[in-house]
């Protein structure tokens, strides 16, 4: 299918969740995680009217950045080493992977603008996934507040690969409470109003319960 067809579906089906829970469509952004194509391919999204995109290792990433630039926003959205952080540092417009003082801490050192961060949060525990425990993520934020360079704009999860749709559900719903609790706070540091949750399975969910950023490959550009 090509982008442009792919990305009406979605925008409709984002336009059905957004009501379903009386919000606006465009509380969401759509990222078009663009890990398994071309640069291409990311070019077509971008002429379909894509303006977020999305990638998760550092090397595709720079590839893609050199052909692209500004012409779009760069989503960092994968595991991040600290070494790499230097190679991507001032391309990335947002690392959606902060899970780590030492991660924070290369982050501020390497940085020449504020780098918007969103902590990654591992609410169902599942051994196999990055990220905080919610009940780690409070005290880690107030630990970055020395770190000038980066402004932590919100929280990213992912929901466990399950049938259930009401673990997913859960998982969101919980990433929620605990994004309130902290906007909550007005830290200046941390305004935390992004929720990035949700992917091309459970977009619609994640919509329902609250997302503000939804990373779609696979539904979007293959
Ligand atoms: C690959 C990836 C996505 C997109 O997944 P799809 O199921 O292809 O939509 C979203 N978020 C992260 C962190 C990813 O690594």
């Amino acid at each position: 299918m090509d982008v442009q067809t792919n990305l009406q579906t979605i925008e409709q089906r984002v336009e059905q969740a957004c009501q379903l829970a009386g919000r606006k469509k465009d509380e969401v952004k759509i990222i078009a995680v663009t890990k398994y194509v071309t640069v291409e391919r990311a070019k077509e999204a971008l002429a379909a009217g894509i303006t977020h995109l999305g990638e998760n290792r550092d090397d595709p990433f720079l590839t893609k950045y050199e052909s692209i630039k500004n012409d779009a926003t760069w989503h960092f959205i994968g595991t991040l080493q600290t070494r790499k952080v230097k190679n991507i540092i001032d391309q990335v417009d947002y690392i959606h992977s902060l899970d780590r003082i030492s991660l924070a801490e290369e982050i501020n050192k390497r940085a020449n603008k504020k780098i918007k961060c969103l902590v990654q949060v591992n609410v169902s525990n599942e051994a196999t996934k990055h990220g905080l425990k919610k009940e780690e993520v409070l005290s880690f934020i107030h630990k970055c507040e020395p770190y000038k360079m980066i402004e932590i704009v919100g929280l990213m999860t992912m929901a466990p690969l399950v049938e259930d749709q009401e673990i997913i559900k859960h998982t969101f719903a919980g990433l929620k409470s605990l994004q309130e609790e902290i906007k909550q706070l007005q830290l200046p540091y941390a305004p935390c109003t992004e929720l990035s949750m949700g992917m091309s399975n459970d977009f619609e969910i994640a919509i329902l319960e609250g997302a503000t950023m939804i990373r779609i490959g696979t539904a979007l550009v293959g």
